[in-house]
Protein backbone atom coordinates (compact mmCIF):
# COMPACT_ATOMS: atom_id res chain seq x y z
CA UNK A 1 0.00 0.00 0.00
CA UNK A 2 1.25 3.17 -0.91
CA UNK A 3 -0.41 6.26 0.89
CA UNK A 4 -0.63 8.81 -2.12
CA UNK A 5 -1.65 6.09 -4.97
CA UNK A 6 -4.90 6.02 -6.03
CA UNK A 7 -5.66 2.59 -7.18
CA UNK A 8 -4.17 1.97 -4.02
CA UNK A 9 -7.22 3.98 -2.17
CA UNK A 10 -9.42 2.18 -4.71
CA UNK A 11 -8.00 -1.70 -2.91
CA UNK A 12 -8.42 -0.08 0.18
CA UNK A 13 -12.23 1.20 -0.23
CA UNK A 14 -10.86 4.65 0.36
CA UNK A 15 -11.70 6.00 -3.23
CA UNK A 16 -14.76 4.51 -4.89
CA UNK A 17 -14.31 1.87 -7.80
CA UNK A 18 -17.09 -0.07 -9.70
CA UNK A 19 -15.23 -3.40 -8.87
CA UNK A 20 -15.81 -5.99 -11.58
CA UNK A 21 -13.86 -8.54 -10.56
CA UNK A 22 -11.69 -9.48 -7.28
CA UNK A 23 -9.84 -11.82 -5.58
CA UNK A 24 -6.60 -12.10 -2.60
CA UNK A 25 -4.43 -10.96 -5.11
CA UNK A 26 -5.84 -9.14 -8.16
CA UNK A 27 -9.13 -6.25 -8.48
CA UNK A 28 -10.46 -5.07 -11.78
CA UNK A 29 -12.76 -2.32 -11.90
CA UNK A 30 -14.10 -0.16 -14.44
CA UNK A 31 -12.19 3.24 -15.62
CA UNK A 32 -13.24 6.42 -14.06
CA UNK A 33 -12.71 8.14 -17.88
CA UNK A 34 -13.24 5.15 -20.13
CA UNK A 35 -11.97 5.30 -23.85
CA UNK A 36 -14.92 2.59 -24.44
CA UNK A 37 -18.19 1.90 -22.64
CA UNK A 38 -16.53 -1.40 -20.99
CA UNK A 39 -13.05 0.10 -20.50
CA UNK A 40 -11.81 -2.08 -17.49
CA UNK A 41 -8.77 -1.89 -15.46
CA UNK A 42 -6.96 -4.55 -13.87
CA UNK A 43 -4.23 -4.42 -11.14
CA UNK A 44 -2.45 -6.17 -8.25
CA UNK A 45 -3.92 -5.03 -5.03
CA UNK A 46 -0.21 -5.01 -3.45
CA UNK A 47 1.27 -1.49 -4.79
CA UNK A 48 4.08 -2.17 -7.43
CA UNK A 49 4.92 0.66 -10.20
CA UNK A 50 5.99 -1.18 -12.94
CA UNK A 51 5.33 -4.93 -14.73
CA UNK A 52 8.67 -6.08 -13.70
CA UNK A 53 8.20 -5.26 -10.09
CA UNK A 54 6.23 -8.05 -9.68
CA UNK A 55 7.10 -11.71 -9.18
CA UNK A 56 6.21 -14.18 -11.99
CA UNK A 57 3.75 -15.57 -9.12
CA UNK A 58 1.67 -12.46 -8.89
CA UNK A 59 2.22 -11.02 -12.92
CA UNK A 60 0.59 -14.45 -13.66
CA UNK A 61 -2.32 -13.55 -12.00
CA UNK A 62 -2.70 -10.38 -12.81
CA UNK A 63 -2.57 -11.91 -16.44
CA UNK A 64 -4.69 -14.58 -15.82
CA UNK A 65 -7.42 -12.23 -14.71
CA UNK A 66 -6.73 -10.13 -17.75
CA UNK A 67 -7.05 -12.94 -20.16
CA UNK A 68 -10.15 -14.16 -18.58
CA UNK A 69 -11.95 -10.88 -18.38
CA UNK A 70 -11.50 -10.10 -22.07
CA UNK A 71 -14.05 -12.16 -23.10
CA UNK A 72 -16.43 -11.41 -20.16
CA UNK A 73 -16.11 -7.56 -21.24
CA UNK A 74 -16.96 -8.11 -24.72
CA UNK A 75 -19.75 -9.79 -23.60
CA UNK A 76 -21.07 -7.44 -21.15
CA UNK A 77 -20.95 -4.04 -24.17
CA UNK A 78 -21.55 -6.75 -27.12
CA UNK A 79 -18.00 -5.38 -28.80
CA UNK A 80 -16.03 -7.84 -31.31
CA UNK A 81 -13.09 -7.07 -30.15
CA UNK A 82 -10.23 -5.38 -27.44
CA UNK A 83 -7.00 -3.66 -27.03
CA UNK A 84 -5.60 -4.94 -24.11
CA UNK A 85 -2.45 -2.92 -22.73
CA UNK A 86 -0.18 -1.59 -20.28
CA UNK A 87 1.86 1.62 -20.47
CA UNK A 88 4.85 0.50 -18.29
CA UNK A 89 6.57 4.16 -16.89
CA UNK A 90 5.63 7.44 -17.54
CA UNK A 91 7.17 7.72 -21.19
CA UNK A 92 4.80 5.16 -22.25
CA UNK A 93 2.18 7.02 -21.04
CA UNK A 94 1.30 5.55 -17.87
CA UNK A 95 0.11 8.49 -15.17
CA UNK A 96 -0.97 5.88 -12.72
CA UNK A 97 2.38 4.62 -11.10
CA UNK A 98 0.58 1.54 -10.14
CA UNK A 99 0.86 -1.60 -12.21
CA UNK A 100 -2.82 -1.99 -14.35
CA UNK A 101 -3.60 -3.39 -17.75
CA UNK A 102 -6.41 -1.80 -19.55
CA UNK A 103 -9.13 -3.69 -21.41
CA UNK A 104 -10.64 -1.59 -24.32
CA UNK A 105 -13.37 -2.44 -26.25
CA UNK A 106 -13.27 -2.02 -29.33
CA UNK A 107 -16.09 -1.74 -32.56
CA UNK A 108 -16.04 -1.73 -36.13
CA UNK A 109 -15.56 1.82 -37.33
CA UNK A 110 -14.37 3.58 -33.48
CA UNK A 111 -12.18 5.47 -35.28
CA UNK A 112 -9.44 4.33 -33.07
CA UNK A 113 -5.90 2.69 -34.09
CA UNK A 114 -3.91 -0.01 -32.56
CA UNK A 115 -2.03 0.13 -28.86
CA UNK A 116 -1.14 4.00 -29.38
CA UNK A 117 -4.98 4.84 -29.04
CA UNK A 118 -4.64 3.96 -25.57
CA UNK A 119 -1.59 5.94 -24.21
CA UNK A 120 -4.04 8.66 -24.87
P1 LIG B 1 -2.46 5.11 -17.66
O1 LIG B 1 -2.38 6.32 -18.53
O2 LIG B 1 -2.12 3.84 -18.39
O3 LIG B 1 -1.70 5.28 -16.36
O4 LIG B 1 -3.99 4.94 -17.29
C1 LIG B 1 -4.53 5.37 -16.07
C2 LIG B 1 -6.00 5.15 -16.17
O5 LIG B 1 -6.54 5.25 -14.87
C3 LIG B 1 -6.73 6.16 -17.05
O6 LIG B 1 -7.44 5.48 -18.07
C4 LIG B 1 -7.66 6.87 -16.08
O7 LIG B 1 -8.91 7.19 -16.65
C5 LIG B 1 -7.80 5.85 -14.98
N1 LIG B 1 -8.13 6.38 -13.67
C6 LIG B 1 -7.51 7.39 -13.00
N2 LIG B 1 -8.08 7.57 -11.79
C7 LIG B 1 -9.05 6.64 -11.68
C8 LIG B 1 -9.99 6.32 -10.64
O8 LIG B 1 -10.05 6.92 -9.56
N3 LIG B 1 -10.85 5.28 -10.90
C9 LIG B 1 -10.83 4.59 -12.07
N4 LIG B 1 -9.96 4.87 -13.05
C10 LIG B 1 -9.09 5.88 -12.86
Amino acid sequence: MSEDCIFCGIVAGDIPGRTVYEDEDVLAFLDANPLAPGHTLVIPKAHHERLNDMDDGLAGSVLGTLNALVPVVEDAVDAPATTVAFNNGPEAGQEVPHVHGHIVPRFEGDGGGPIHTVAG
